[in-house]
């Protein structure tokens, strides 16, 4: 904490006044530091903030008459911004209300921190009980800290340049009931989490395939400011072991800059199909244990089911071109898409589709085609899948499919540097840990 902050935070004077004192502190110093709220706990020594002096001498103000004396538990949550999501999506996952939230978006939709906003920037936002939302903050990929405090009915702009220095760490886990609670409790962000869930999504469904028992290693980048951990960056290496099978993956970037992960051999990890339809997020991870177990009943036409919160994204599972949208008595709403090959996706019961999909629309892998819903014949909210060959149903963990191309024979030489010191370290790593758990 810097020493404007105490200074301001030394005036109050009572004792009363001075525990709430020892409180705010605690609140201050667990409000804006990436990337760590939800994964390493919020020990103040281990905590930073960003929020201009000036923003938190006012909203401390605001906050010591507006709030009773125990309501200290500032509130966090952070998402990842989806390509396809909307503003409005995005403040819904974080748990702002949707009235809030529209209200909203109509008055700082102009603003700088919603215009900068890109695809894969995982947002924090702080709400109070109601769902109001209170301060917003994400950091742009140049290290700009960038959102708001509400102040009253107005929001505030904070803004400030991090001078970030990337350092590498290592992390693993087990698997006892989901990836999110594994990633907790191994301190990693969500967007850890996220990232070793769509690295191996050509090989693992992870909304169906996991088991207690499942364990992975991941070496990643974490940004660090002013010697404070700030947010984690990419994957640079990971070990998933499903079932007992193990997956590797390294990041390799060519000397274009061109990147992908791949197996420490040199294979694309990228598959022609996603194993997956559904978007992965800790809400849509953990909603299929709480669901109503009748629907696996209802299997008469061999697809898949995946028992996920109305509005969940729904992703195409390879390029193709829509073939057919629309809507019908059982499958309800429903999009049909023709790949290379013969094969063709479905994805039935959805509660809308993507803005300007009709027939005909190319599409490519992990495109957002539409939402999870429940119409048609569903008996809570679903995403019904199939996977067709030649028109006939199959399952597509039995059909062999296509990968995308190694790296190439004349850089593998440039690769195995790259490669062979990730793979070791992972090896390494998942040594210690048996040991460990011996
Ligand atoms: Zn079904």
């Amino acid at each position: 904490m810097n020493k404007p902050e105490t200074r301001i935070l030394t005036q109050i004077g009572s004792r009363r006044e001075s525990k709430l004192r020892l409180r705010w502190i605690v609140t201050l110093c667990s409000l804006p530091f990436f990337g760590m709220v939800a994964a390493f706990g919020t020990a103040p020594d281990t905590a930073f903030s960003f929020v201009p002096t000036r923003a938190v001498v006012e909203s401390l103000d605001l906050a010591l008459q507006a709030q009773p004396a125990d309501s200290d538990q500032a509130f966090w949550r952070e998402e990842r911004f989806g390509r396809g999501d909307t503003i409005a999506d995005l403040l819904a996952r974080l748990g702002v209300n949707d009235e809030e939230a529209r209200a909203f978006v109509a008055r700082v939709k102009a603003e700088r921190s919603i215009q900068l906003l890109r695809p894969g920037t995982t947002v924090q936002a702080r709400t109070a009980d109601d769902g109001t939302l209170l301060a917003l903050r994400y950091i742009t990929d140049k290290g700009r800290l960038i959102g708001f405090d509400k102040l009253g009915a107005e929001f505030r702009a904070v803004e400030q340049q991090l001078a970030l220095v990337p350092q590498q760490q290592m992390k693993s886990g087990e698997i006892r009931s989901s990836l999110f609670a594994a990633t907790d409790a191994a301190g990693l962000s969500d967007n850890v989490a996220v990232q070793l869930a769509d690295i191996f999504a050509g090989d693992v469904d992870f909304h169906r395939d996991l088991r207690r028992g499942d364990k992975f290693t991941v070496i990643y980048e974490m940004f660090y400011h002013e010697g404070r951990a700030i947010k984690s960056g990419r994957l640079l290496a990971a070990e998933f072991i499903n079932q007992g099978r193990s997956y590797r993956a390294v990041w390799y970037a060519d000397s274009e800059g061109k990147g992908g992960y791949y197996t420490p051999e040199g294979k694309n990890l990228r598959k022609a199909f996603l194993r997956s339809p559904l978007e992965f997020s800790r809400i849509s991870s953990g909603f299929a244990m709480r669901f109503h177990p009748i629907l696996r009943e209802w299997r008469a036409h061999k697809g898949i089911d995946y028992a996920a919160p109305t509005g969940t994204q729904v992703k195409v599972t390879a390029d193709g071109v829509v073939e057919a949208i629309g809507r019908q008595s059982g499958y309800g709403n429903f999009i049909v898409v023709k790949h290379h090959g013969g094969f063709s996706t479905y994805y039935a019961h959805l509660s809308r589709f993507a803005e300007g999909l009709r027939n005909g629309t190319r599409v490519h892998q992990g495109d957002v085609i539409g939402r999870v819903g429940q119409t048609g014949w569903a008996t809570g909210p679903h995403l019904h899948y199939e996977f067709r060959v030649n028109n006939e149903v199959r399952n597509p963990l039995t059909v062999a499919l296509p990968a995308a191309l190694p790296i190439p024979a004349q850089q593998l030489a440039a690769f195995g540097k790259v490669a062979t010191p990730l793979a070791t370290e992972l090896n390494l790593l998942r040594d210690t840990n048996l040991a460990l758990l011996e």
